[in-house]
């Protein structure tokens, strides 16, 4: 696995780059690398069995379970301004797929080395033959939250994280350039419109 600074770093470039209609910019780009490090939630459930990897990246870290949360982001605007939103949907399940592609390519410590990116169709794991990222050391396979706590902030994985700010904050920047770009673009017609 990343950590939760690169995966939240590759949403909000993410959020960066899709956020020109929307109004609630900081709540976009806050919900988007919220969603880039949610598959880690599967944390949570081994954390109530006393095996904090018992679940970790299983269903979870799924391209089905990116649908889910881009549904459920979609059905949750819904409810709260009363209108389906697209972006919401789909901008919300990328950022979500973009955890999936970042462990891609991260050195796996432990086995099964990978993720059910497939599950429920195939419960088999799979991992690039080739690492981008060094894997976030995050315990062995039974321990508990605190030996969990010990290891992920152990100095070990300081290299790990440097790794991911150099591959993020260009792209977070490209992000913004991109956008900047758009907007540009676009002013000329915001001007010129009767809206
Ligand atoms: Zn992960």
């Amino acid at each position: 696995m990343s950590s939760p600074i690169g995966h939240g770093l590759f949403g909000l470039a993410i959020g960066v780059a899709t956020d020109r209609n929307v109004s609630q910019r900081l709540g976009w780009w806050l919900f988007l690398a919220f969603a880039a490090c949610a598959p880690d939630l599967d944390f949570v459930p081994g954390m109530l069995v006393g095996d904090v990897n018992r679940y970790h990246q299983m269903a979870g870290h799924s391209f089905a379970a990116a649908l889910i949360f881009g549904a459920l982001a979609a059905l949750g605007y819904r409810g709260w301004k009363g209108r389906w939103s697209v972006l919401v949907g789909a901008a919300g399940a990328s950022a979500y797929a973009s955890h999936l592609l970042m462990d891609f390519f991260t050195h796996d410590r432990r086995e099964p080395f990978g993720q059910m990116l497939f599950w429920p169709l195939s419960h088999d794991y799979f991992i690039a033959p080739f690492s981008i990222f060094d894997g976030i050391h995050h315990g062995r396979p039974g321990d508990t939250l605190t030996a969990f706590l010990l290891e992920l902030f152990s100095g070990a994985n300081l290299a790990a994280v440097g790794m991911e700010l150099i591959a993020t904050v260009p792209l977070l920047l490209a992000a913004y350039w991109w956008r900047r770009l758009q907007t540009g673009k676009k002013s000329p017609v915001v001007a010129g419109s009767t809206d």
